[in-house]
């Protein structure tokens, strides 16, 4: 696809070199775990993220404190390669990088930053994110987690759902309603709780049949208290957890792309050598038609993200933006990776082949970072003025 699109000449030699270097990484060191992972319901993220850190790729579009300050398209293009491994491997990236670093880089105090960041492009400390409550996903401005003062402490209640490495982080970054001196209106606020702060708890999430290779917890809040600086000082209302959110949608549009990526390839590398009916798949004018449309619809992908990249890069994309691409690439990705699975026959719904882990992963990349809905109606809203949320 990249061929059939011309699209290796459309980078520059150091985004190609990443590329390839994540892609190297990804092949060796992730893939061949991958199937294990997924049936096991786990994720080594101690183990790894010092790994994804050495590379680079943790925090890896940000500035200073130890961070790579790469392009966002070159951010983009290391999504890809990972997500072409597994969405769960793109998602801890994507939570500890454009999530937990984002809000620390973005809304921080110069000692938080300090303190945090180099740890975290590491991956010697792991942060998580907790916007999403159990009543509160695609409207978290309905948030109920409060954060009350009480002298110069803070005291926090509330519970999160849907935490990517919830359990296992050091630091969560949690967003919630906080008292603002002079007016009874609170406002959303970051908070940055460590792990094991009394009243502070975590329960893994299990059963999942999509992002099985990602850790995912609910986190409580009963009473916690919090010395004055664990807010975030810059953070002021809900803007301020949704542009971390634009970061990581951002690494989606490309990141989804992966995934479909290594859908169409083991669907091709099959059907070049199942044989029905005497000859190969691959020889039949319906699987043909079937692969030719899922590489221009992957190809059409590819060529939105570099331009979506170019804009970020520029500093010119908006957020209706970013919902197109996001949109765009996780519903594409997931109908490739479904077609992709026929072609398999029954051996696709194995994980002998990554084609059904992927479909089952990229149901979660469809519902996470804003769902395929909320991005229509904010596509919706740019096109007619009208606010259809509500
Ligand atoms: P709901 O908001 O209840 O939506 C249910 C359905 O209603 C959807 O189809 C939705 O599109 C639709 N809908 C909602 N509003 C409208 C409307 N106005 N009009 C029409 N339809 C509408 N969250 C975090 O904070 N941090 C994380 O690290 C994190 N990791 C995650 C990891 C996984 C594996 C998953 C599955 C989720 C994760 N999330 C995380 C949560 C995720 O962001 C939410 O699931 C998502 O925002 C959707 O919220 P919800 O599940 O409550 O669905």
């Amino acid at each position: 696809v990249e061929e059939l699109f011309a699209i290796d000449p459309l980078l520059s030699p150091e985004e190609r070199e990443i590329r390839d270097t994540v892609a190297r990484f990804g092949e060796r060191r992730l893939r061949p775990h991958l199937a294990d992972w997924f049936e096991e319901g786990t994720f080594p993220v101690r183990e790894i993220a010092p790994e994804l850190g050495k590379l680079g790729l943790l925090g890896m579009h940000l500035e200073g404190y130890g961070c790579a300050g790469a392009s966002a398209t070159a951010y983009g293009l290391a999504c890809l390669e990972l997500e072409a491994i597994d969405s769960g491997v793109r998602s801890m990236v994507s939570v500890q990088g454009s999530l937990a670093m984002a809000a620390v880089h973005f809304f921080g105090s110069e000692e938080q930053k300090q303190q945090y960041l180099p740890a975290m492009a590491a991956g010697e400390v792991i942060g998580c994110f907790g916007l999403t409550e159990p009543d509160f996903g695609s409207n978290p401005g309905g948030m109920r987690t409060r954060a009350r003062r009480d002298g110069d402490d803070w005291i926090l209640n509330g519970s999160k759902m849907w935490i990517t490495n919830g359990s296992v982080a050091d630091v969560a970054v949690v967003w919630a309603y906080a008292e603002e001196p002079g007016t009874d209106k609170p406002r959303v606020r970051g908070f940055l709780v460590p792990a094991g702060t009394p009243g502070f708890t975590t329960r893994e999430i299990h059963r999942k049949l999509s992002l099985r290779a990602s850790i995912t917890a609910a986190l409580d809040f009963d009473d916690v208290r919090l010395p004055a600086d664990a807010v975030l000082p810059e953070s002021r209302g809900l803007s301020s957890p949704l542009a971390c959110l634009s970061e990581a949608r951002f690494g989606i549009i490309f990141g989804a792309l992966g995934a479909a990526r290594d859908c169409l390839s083991s669907a091709i590398d099959y059907a070049r050598t199942r044989e029905v009916f005497d000859k190969p798949l691959a020889g039949y004018q319906l699987t043909q038609a079937k692969l030719a449309d899922m590489a221009l619809e992957l190809g059409k992908g590819q060529l939105l993200a570099l331009h979506l990249g170019r804009l970020k890069d520029r500093h010119e994309i908006t957020g209706e933006q970013i919902s197109a691409g996001k949109l765009n690439s996780t519903r594409e990705a997931l109908e490739i990776a479904r077609e992709c699975r026929t072609i398999l026959g029954a051996n696709g719904i194995t994980l002998d082949y990554p084609v059904l882990r992927h479909a089952n992963n990229l149901e979660s990349v469809l519902t996470y970072e804003g769902t395929a809905e909320v991005h229509q109606l904010v596509i919706g809203k740019a096109l007619t003025d009208a606010n259809a949320f509500r």
